[in-house]
């Protein structure tokens, strides 16, 4: 089967870079869903600031601009977003709950032939493939943060998931210039998070434990260890709550060592989540 229209469920962070690299890298026709219209809309205007990014650095071309916006349709209703896609990619938020729910409803509206992925950072592609009537035709997809830029995608294979999936979303991944691997068991963390995620803890207990300010940890890393951006700066990329769900699966899914930070949590109770609500460990309003 040749993917052609690709469904974009969620229009966040992950989801509109997902979306715009879709349409902008593999020509592929996008359809962008999320709940409401609001976040719809901003899903498109971050889509447009990136574009113009990439413009005013002669990467492409306002033609290219134009063609790529038209390949995207941001809809509203479920159905109307999926029922013609040959691939449905989730990026709904971390929470098990919520993705087997829109899965499953996906699975119902989506065509009997079409192909299911999830682009969660933690949560099992076997439990999540479960949630559908089709596991051989669902993995996982993970892509990392911007989309727009990270050439690395991990393609998960779930217990069910068939040979024939693989290869066709390592076909449709290289088509959008990124460089794959595939990780060939289903287990937390896959390859990055389960290396990364305990080192962004660790960092973030050097803080709770006041043995240094966030700015020496994050020089310590990047003049230390070569990294382009301190732990810290990258969780408040990554978002703290998007960080805490996957350390608590990791704790939950391989080893009670990989318990989160105290600060991590009290962070995100207190709703500093990082640059997207404004304030994490830096201060992302100026
Ligand atoms: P986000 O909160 O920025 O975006 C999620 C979007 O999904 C929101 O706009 C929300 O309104 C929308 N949504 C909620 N319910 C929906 C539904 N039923 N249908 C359609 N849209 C719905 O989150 P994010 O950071 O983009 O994360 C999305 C997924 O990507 C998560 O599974 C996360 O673990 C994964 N991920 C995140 C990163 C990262 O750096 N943030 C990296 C790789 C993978």
């Amino acid at each position: 089967m040749e993917v052609r229209k690709i469904a974009v469920l969620g229009a966040g962070l992950m989801g509109h870079g997902i979306a715009q690299v879709a349409a902008q890298v593999g020509k592929f026709n996008v359809n962008l869903r999320d709940i409401n219209q609001e976040f719809l809309d901003h899903g498109m205007s971050m889509i447009k600031t990136s574009l113009q990014r990439f413009l005013k650095k002669g990467v492409i071309t306002q033609k290219e601009v134009d063609e790529t916006l038209k390949r995207i349709h941001p809809i509203l209703d479920l159905k109307e977003a999926v029922s013609d896609a040959d691939l449905i990619i989730e990026a709904v938020p971390e929470n098990v709950k919520l993705k087997k729910s829109v899965l499953s409803e996906v699975d119902g509206l989506a065509k009997p032939d079409a192909y299911l992925a999830s682009n969660t950072s933690s949560i099992s592609i076997t439990l999540l493939a479960s949630a559908t009537s089709r596991p051989e035709k669902f993995c996982g997809l993970h892509f990392f943060n911007p989309p727009q830029l990270m050439k690395l995608i991990e393609i998960i294979r779930g217990a069910k998931t068939s040979d024939e999936t693989i290869s066709l979303l390592v076909d449709v991944t290289k088509k959008m210039a990124k460089d794959p691997v595939v990780v060939k068991k289903d287990c937390a963390g896959f390859i990055v998070n389960r290396i990364l995620v305990p080192a962004l803890n660790e960092a973030i207990s050097l803080v709770w434990e006041g043995i240094a300010e966030p700015e020496d940890v994050d020089k310590a890393i990047r003049l230390g260890l070569n990294w382009p951006m301190g732990p810290l700066k990258l969780v408040d990329y990554l978002g703290l709550d998007t960080t805490l769900s996957i350390a608590e699966v990791l704790r939950d899914n391989l080893d009670p060592k990989y318990r989160p930070s105290p600060l991590l949590r009290q962070m995100v109770r207190a709703g500093l989540l990082g640059r997207k609500t404004g304030k994490g460990f830096y201060d992302w309003t100026k």
